[in-house]
């Protein structure tokens, strides 16, 4: 279980909030510029390394504020929250 220090809340139990993805690198300035095998795993292939991600949650009972996590997949060790993007 995951315990997730909000900005404005403090920490909070991960079942308070809502799993709101990846947190993506931003979208190709120019989309033609990139190839179609580049183009298809930034839509649909999300990171899912040994190591550290950053992630979005909502905390969707609590606050309502979007945090941005860096969390390490194997030990879960969150290393990061921030607001926004
Ligand atoms: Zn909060």
């Amino acid at each position: 279980m995951l315990l997730i220090d909000c900005p404005f809340c403090g920490p909070r139990n991960e079942t308070e909030f809502t799993y709101g993805g990846p947190a993506l690198a931003p979208r190709p300035a120019d989309p033609g510029a990139v190839s179609d095998a580049d183009w298809v795993d930034w839509v649909t292939v999300p990171p899912n390394p040994m190591g550290p991600v950053e992630e979005r949650w909502w905390h969707s009972r609590g606050c309502g504020a979007w945090l941005t996590i860096r969390r390490h997949t194997v030990t879960h060790e969150i290393t990061e929250v921030r607001l926004g993007r």
